[in-house]
């Protein structure tokens, strides 16, 4: 009753183009876009088994991957970074439309369970990779709180923010090439009470670039102990030849 109020005073809009959407539909995105497939799905076949970028040739893992030792276990990313969805992240994290993400949530929780991501191991973390306090006390909210809140509840495993922190104020990433993006973040995240030891643990991200900051985050867990740490990213950047 209230969710139907609430719908009522703040209908429930399509992502892309903004139309208003039935009320049972699950998604955020209305069907005429969803045909156009403007979010553009990364299908299952020719995936590295490790970072999940869409490979060209018929190998299991990447170059990229191959050539770099990452300290995760797993990576999934669930959507193309293209136009649209580069668009629909900018508002989302600039124009402080918070409600985009919790949409954004909802689509990514789909995609979580048509991939069955949690089905063969127990996780004991969420994880939304942190930004700043500064820069959360400025922008409002941190985008991946957002993102990891919802997915969090509907597979219920709990969500960690209080003893994952970033406590370098780094640079925006996107300018920065792969050497510049390493030591732009080195130290930059610490962990405030060790309750990670021997846990399974999942980063929540909106986009997966050169996999540094995801990198990152799961060098600091794997020092202190955790058993294994995987990411699920909203996103990720597609590079030819792999
Ligand atoms: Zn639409
Ligand atoms: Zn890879």
């Amino acid at each position: 009753m209230i969710s139907e109020l609430l719908n009522f005073i703040f209908p429930k809009k399509c992502i892309i183009c903004g139309e208003i959407l039935n009320l049972k539909k699950e998604i955020a995105i209305c069907e005429s876009c969803d045909k156009e497939k403007l979010v553009e799905k990364i299908d299952n076949v020719n995936r590295c088994k490790i970072c999940s970028r869409m490979i060209s040739f018929n190998s299991k893992i990447c170059k990229d991957c191959l050539s770099n030792d990452f300290s995760f276990d797993k990576n999934f990313s669930l959507f193309k970074y293209n136009e649209t969805m580069k668009n629909i992240i900018s508002r989302f994290k600039f124009e402080d439309n918070s409600f985009i993400g919790i949409l954004l949530s909802e689509l990514m929780c789909k995609e979580i369970n048509l991939n069955k991501i949690f089905k063969n191991r127990i996780f004991d973390f969420i994880i939304p990779v942190p930004i700043h306090w500064n820069r959360e006390r400025k922008r409002g909210f941190n985008q991946s709180k957002i993102l990891a809140k919802k997915i969090s509840q509907k597979n219920k495993i709990f969500l960690e923010t209080k003893n994952f922190l970033r406590v370098k104020n780094t640079k925006a990433q996107f300018n920065l090439n792969k050497i510049e993006r390493e030591e732009n973040l080195r130290g930059a995240f610490c962990v405030k009470k060790n309750i990670f030891k021997n846990k399974n643990i999942i980063l929540i991200d909106d986009i997966f670039t050169t996999g540094s900051t995801i990198n990152n985050c799961a060098k600091t867990l794997k020092k202190i102990g955790s058993n294994y740490v995987a990411s699920i990213t909203l996103s990720i950047t597609i590079i030819d030849n792999l």
